[in-house]
């Protein structure tokens, strides 16, 4: 039987977080439907293969890079769902967060659902953040999980799919809602904390990421609350 909900695991070779968490839920229920986003890459534990699936989107079944193909395979897969879930772990200390890449009204609507704090809303709006998958998706999100490789991540993360699947919600969680809006491309003289606001030449923002584009050029990204 198909269920109305799909997980994606592992869009991301070396983010197993979701597939570790996937694989245990699924011995304990049916009421999901899930895959492993990218297959080879997490068998040879890889960001990518043949390319960056989580950049790859809306992607192409004749591409002759695997990244691509599979972007196309999945995104098709997709259609026949409510919605779509893809998982996502991260070294830096960002905690559990939802990330939107298509500000759709019943995105956000999804996002309410979970019980995560922090909501960030992220368009692809420069060359390294074009194309992930979830800005396809007829409606879904991501969640980004850090530090990936901590148990405790893993046992929350899991309890937040359980709550969700079960739909219960827990009142106490105050959501809030970020928007990325730039990235800040010269490191400052001081440390800059996830989700911690700081100011810089009298700029106020909301760091996230820290260090993860550094080959882009990308100290961090720059977010504003939204609410
Ligand atoms: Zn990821």
């Amino acid at each position: 039987m198909k269920n109305n909900l799909l997980f994606i695991g592992g869009t991301r070779g070396d983010e197993p977080i979701g597939v570790e968490v996937l694989k245990k839920l699924s011995q304990e229920r049916s009421d999901f439907d899930w895959i492993v986003g990218n297959k080879p890459a997490l068998k040879q534990n890889t960001r990518g293969f043949e390319g960056n699936l989580n950049r790859s989107a809306p992607g192409d079944k004749n591409s002759p890079l695997y990244a691509s193909r599979r972007a196309a395979e999945i995104l098709e897969k997709t259609k026949n769902y409510k919605y779509i879930i893809d998982l996502h772990g991260t070294n830096k200390q960002t905690d559990i967060f939802i990330i939107i890449t298509n500000p759709k009204l019943k995105n956000w609507q999804l996002a309410a659902l979970l019980d995560i704090k922090n909501i960030v809303y992220w368009p692809s709006f420069s060359s390294e953040l074009t194309g992930p998958l979830s800005e396809y998706f007829p409606c879904g999100l991501e969640i980004e999980c850090g530090p990936k490789n901590e148990p405790q991540t893993e046992k929350k993360l899991e309890k937040i799919l359980i709550d969700f699947l079960d739909n219960k919600k827990n009142k106490t969680v105050v959501q809030q809602k970020f928007e990325v809006y730039n990235s800040l491309k010269t490191a400052p003289p001081f440390s800059l904390k996830e989700f911690e606001e700081t100011e810089i030449d009298g700029e106020k923002f909301f760091p996230l990421l820290i260090g993860s584009y550094q080959k882009d050029g990308v100290v961090c990204y720059k977010m504003k609350k939204t609410n």
